[in-house]
């Protein structure tokens, strides 16, 4: 009988071409295929000799060389893409094998197709994967959903393939149907957050500071070993001290200020408010990038009136990494936080502490803080939020006179800083004794005889306003 192949990837486009060397290289024989036989070819004549591939022309040929119960990875666009090779490979496949999605599905469609594919007896395992094409072939953080059942055979392979960080690998059954796909799209959703808040810093050390993008290069790259120690303040310091060929200058200000999506971070805030979970910080992210994007009425309000005078701070670089961080923890806190409520919602039991341990390496928002994290999970998995434990308070604490600083400045100097105004009032908000939601439950009343409950007794009452006092 001719050589099986212990897994196939189809769709070998940047992610699904890396992936397959990625479980070649591990000593897995790979069956690969594509739409367009020519990638599949390429992948051959360039990588075949990293390990044992077994290329395929057509779905039949793909799904006969695979060892059962066959498992199958899917590599392609979100959306319509995913459901036409969802339809194409089903009818081959049999009950008991495996058809996992590695795309960046949302999660309600990860949750249809795994529930229409269950009635068919074949295992849908929806799999976030991050850590972007160089993350596929070394090693990305993985978060796959499913049954436990698929689980059990797949994820070896997976956790095979996976970044190790301590020699633990950055991969883990996260929950069923959609539950991979839902934690992915988070992540996603916090790394705007978080590339908001490093372009905040950027610009206010830029403007407020008057730094050059190479000094601030130098700024990061000494955060880069404190408590901020990330992938993307680590690329952002190279970023920063990138100089345009063409022209010489910095590399930062030839690039085109309008920040584009592809929708990941949209989901995260329109899950949230379906959720009714408080993303702010990413919220405020999303729609940072789509204010850039308006070119009309960024070029319509150029001449509207700024500040009449700031009084620029040549020495706050250590109050913005205070901001920067407090920041930080807040957008991590309502991710979290977001993760929980999709959890509770459909029932999917998610390990928060397991999830920052599977994003300490190989994704994009891999950084050291993840640890602190899991650390704030495994002491107490039901902290209503990380603001509250004990190092993070203790810290964000220390660091609150600071982070009202930089919102200060920010403001009378006329700079932009959403997500650090924000955040600091999500984390005033949090704090305070009464919120003035009370007035607005009384508006509510006054209006729509809307409903109130009292501080001083239990009950639910409304008032007749046109009843004289
Ligand atoms: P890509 O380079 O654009 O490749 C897309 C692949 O999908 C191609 O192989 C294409 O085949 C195939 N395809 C598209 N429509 C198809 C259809 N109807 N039937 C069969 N094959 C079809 O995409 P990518 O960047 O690798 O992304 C793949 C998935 O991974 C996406 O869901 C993406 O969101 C996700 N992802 C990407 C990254 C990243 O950094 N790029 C990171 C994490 C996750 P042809 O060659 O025949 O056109």
């Amino acid at each position: 009988m001719a050589q099986q192949a212990v897994i196939g990837v189809t769709g070998l486009g940047v992610m699904g071409r890396n992936l397959a060397r990625n479980f070649a290289r591990h000593g897995y024989t790979v069956a690969v295929h594509n739409r367009t036989s020519t990638k599949t070819k390429a992948l051959m004549d360039e990588f075949g000799h990293e390990g044992e591939f077994i290329p395929a022309e057509t779905p039949e040929a793909f799904v006969a060389s695979l060892a059962r119960p066959r498992k199958m990875v899917i590599m392609v666009q979100a959306g319509a893409s995913t459901d036409a090779v969802i339809e194409e490979y089903a009818p081959l496949l049999e009950p008991g094998d495996i058809l996992i999605d590695g795309g960046n599905a949302h999660f309600a469609d990860t949750r249809r197709r795994e529930n229409a594919l269950r009635d068919r007896g074949i295992h849908f395992v929806g799999v976030g994967i991050s850590g972007g094409e160089q993350g596929a072939l070394e090693g990305p953080s993985i978060m796959p959903g499913g049954s436990p059942e698929a689980y059990e055979s797949l994820g070896p392979i997976l956790e095979d393939i996976a970044a190790k960080v301590d020699g633990v690998p950055c991969c883990t059954y996260v929950g069923p149907d959609g539950a991979g796909h839902f934690v992915k799209m988070v992540h996603n959703g916090i790394e705007y957050a978080d590339m908001q808040l490093i372009a905040e810093a950027y610009d206010l050390l830029r403007r407020a500071s008057g730094m050059s993008p190479g000094e601030i290069a130098e700024t990061f790259r000494t955060w880069n070993e404190g408590r901020l120690g990330s992938y993307l303040i680590e690329i952002t310091a190279d970023v920063l001290s990138h100089v345009d060929r063409a022209t010489g200058r910095p590399y930062v200000d030839v690039v085109l200020d309008q920040a584009e999506q592809k929708g990941t971070g949209r989901w995260t805030v329109q899950a949230a408010l379906d959720l009714g979970v408080p993303v702010t910080g990413i919220a405020e992210a999303v729609f940072a990038r789509s204010l850039s994007g308006h070119v009309d009425m960024r070029g319509a309000a150029r001449e509207l009136a700024g500040p009449s005078g700031g009084g620029l701070d040549h020495s706050f670089a250590d109050a913005v990494e205070q901001a920067l961080y407090s920041s930080k923890v807040v957008a991590y806190a309502q991710g979290f936080n977001e993760i929980q409520a999709g959890s509770a919602e459909y029932g999917w039991n998610i390990d928060l502490g397991a999830m920052a341990t599977i994003w300490r390496g190989g994704c994009i928002i891999r950084a050291k803080f993840l640890d602190r994290i899991r650390e704030a999970y495994e002491a107490d998995p039901g902290t209503p939020t990380l603001l509250t434990d004990a190092r993070f308070a203790a810290e964000v604490g220390a660091a609150q006179d600071a982070w009202r600083d930089v919102a200060v400045t920010a403001t009378k100097n006329g700079i932009p800083a959403p997500g650090f105004a924000s955040s600091l009032a999500y984390y005033d908000g949090l704090r305070a004794d009464r919120l003035p939601a009370a007035l607005i439950q009384a508006q509510r009343d006054f209006f729509g005889a809307h409903t109130y409950r009292r501080t001083d007794r239990d009950g639910v009452y409304h008032t007749h306003w046109e009843l004289p006092d």
